[in-house]
């Protein structure tokens, strides 16, 4: 089976970059459909104590997914959540498409 860093490490690769290419300005339709992906997807998500915390964190901060930009950074702010739980760095959400999907700058 997967353990928790492996799977934690594999999934946020695909939550970042499915936020960082995200449509710029997403149909109402993308946009309900992304908020209930997550709702969605922290109620299954293969890690119990991970998954009671994520929803948690969901109804304190819903999913902001009118733009990409906007979904990029809320879901950066999740993602340091977590990290200031675990006593990890907190990562700068300003590059957030530099990691997921351009590729860094310098
Ligand atoms: P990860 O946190 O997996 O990060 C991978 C890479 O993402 C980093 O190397 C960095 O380049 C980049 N990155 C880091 N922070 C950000 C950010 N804010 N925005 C964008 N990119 C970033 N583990 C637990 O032990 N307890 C939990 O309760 C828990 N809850 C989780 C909830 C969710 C929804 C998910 C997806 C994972 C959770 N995990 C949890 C796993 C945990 O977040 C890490 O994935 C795991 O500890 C491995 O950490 P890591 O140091 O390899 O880097």
């Amino acid at each position: 089976p997967l353990d928790k860093d492996e799977i934690g490490t594999a999934t946020w690769s695909f939550l970042h970059s499915m936020a960082s290419y995200f449509p710029k300005t997403p149909s109402k339709q993308q946009s309900d459909d992304m908020t209930r992906f997550f709702n969605i997807f922290a109620q299954f998500y293969p890690c119990e104590p991970c998954a009671i915390d994520f929803q948690e964190d969901l109804k304190k901060h819903p999913p902001q997914t009118k733009s990409r930009d906007a979904f990029a950074k809320w879901l950066c702010e999740r993602h340091n959540t977590v990290n200031v739980k675990l006593g990890k760095p907190v990562f700068d959400c300003s590059k957030v498409h530099e990691r997921w999907k351009d590729g860094w700058a310098d």
